[in-house]
């Protein structure tokens, strides 16, 4: 495994970070002790840094995985927390669900500029209170916005950050890959912890996903990718492709494009819509219909649709 120095935070983390999403109910849905075991394995092969988000819901996989680990493992989650209270009622359950003292990395979950970290400022304010109490270790950010790369890069309170970062700039909501690259750089010169997201599209560029990754891991100004990994052969194939060495197991491994399934028994009720933080649905004659373009699979408008009929297949 290689490591780096998460930029000015203490950490020094594996540069194929966990992304947990994908194994839990949002995604594969795999049972508690078969996701838990993925990551177990992945732990073994020398990763460190799991990444995780108060709404994927895989706490359990987490805490499952670590019974008995005794290594150092350093674990990132987010929230949609705006007020004090807000944020330290999730930490708390967070701690809680993970049966952890500390919670490495809090960040603000998908912010877009210097206006939305403003409006949550009254989290940021509990996050560093924690910090300070040690419960937790570092304050950052996720987004799929160039402006809040270079907002956040400006802002000594937030240590780390998690931008959309992949090679065909799929998901990035304000301009192009070379600007977001631009943006990403000058967070990184400027000490911050990078760690990118969604390398592979979310699984839409899963035909070039050895293209991809590699461009990803060979960005000179991210510390670590995160990838979602289901099975032991993706975790034992992304380790190969980050050292540059064949993979055995890229034939197994080779999946198919994924994409947005809405059932014909939408009702149209718009929930998924209004969730939508790429604008990548809309109503059209009374269903919910997505632009493929825009989509770049979280699967975050699953979890608001009252029937389950909005699903990545
Ligand atoms: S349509 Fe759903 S899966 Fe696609 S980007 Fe929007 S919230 Fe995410
Ligand atoms: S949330 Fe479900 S029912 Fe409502 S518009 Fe979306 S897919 Fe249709």
């Amino acid at each position: 495994m290689l490591y780096q120095q998460l930029g000015n935070t203490p950490y020094r983390v594996s540069r194929l970070c966990f992304g947990s999403l994908t194994v839990g109910p949002l995604q594969a849905n795999l049972p508690v002790k078969e996701g838990a075991a993925v990551l177990r394995y992945a732990l073994e092969q020398g990763i460190n840094f799991i990444d995780s988000a108060k709404i994927y819901e895989t706490y359990p996989y987490i805490r499952e995985a670590l019974k008995g680990w005794s290594k150092e493992v350093i674990i990132t989650s987010k929230s949609y927390d705006y007020e004090y209270e807000g944020m330290k009622k999730t930490v708390e359950e967070a701690r809680q669900a993970l049966n952890r003292d500390k919670i490495e990395i809090f960040m603000l979950h998908e912010q877009e500029s210097a206006l939305t970290l403003k409006g949550h400022w009254p989290a940021i304010e509990y996050l560093l209170e924690a910090k300070a109490k040690n419960i937790i270790g570092a304050v950052g950010v996720s987004t799929h916005y160039i402006a809040c790369v270079k907002a956040a890069a400006e802002i000594p309170e937030i240590e780390v950050i998690h931008p959309m970062l992949n090679m065909a700039g799929r998901g990035i909501a304000d301009g192009s890959i070379e600007e977001m690259a631009a943006a990403v750089k000058l967070a990184y010169e400027k000490g911050k912890g990078i760690y990118g997201m969604k390398a592979i599209g979310g699984g839409t560029l899963n035909a070039k996903a050895k293209e991809a990754l590699k461009w990803a891991f060979s960005f000179p100004y991210a510390h670590a990718i995160a990838v979602g990994m289901q099975t032991k052969e993706e975790v034992a194939n992304n380790i190969c492709w980050l050292l540059g060495e064949e993979s055995p197991y890229e034939k197994q491994v080779k999946k198919k494009n994924r994409h947005l399934l809405i059932e014909e028994y939408c009702e149209g009720c718009g929930n998924c819509v209004a969730r939508c933080g790429q604008n990548a649905l809309r109503l059209v004659n009374g269903k919910a219909t997505v632009d493929p373009e825009k989509c770049v699979l979280c699967a975050y408008c699953s979890e608001v649709c009252p029937y389950f009929y909005i699903r990545i297949v």
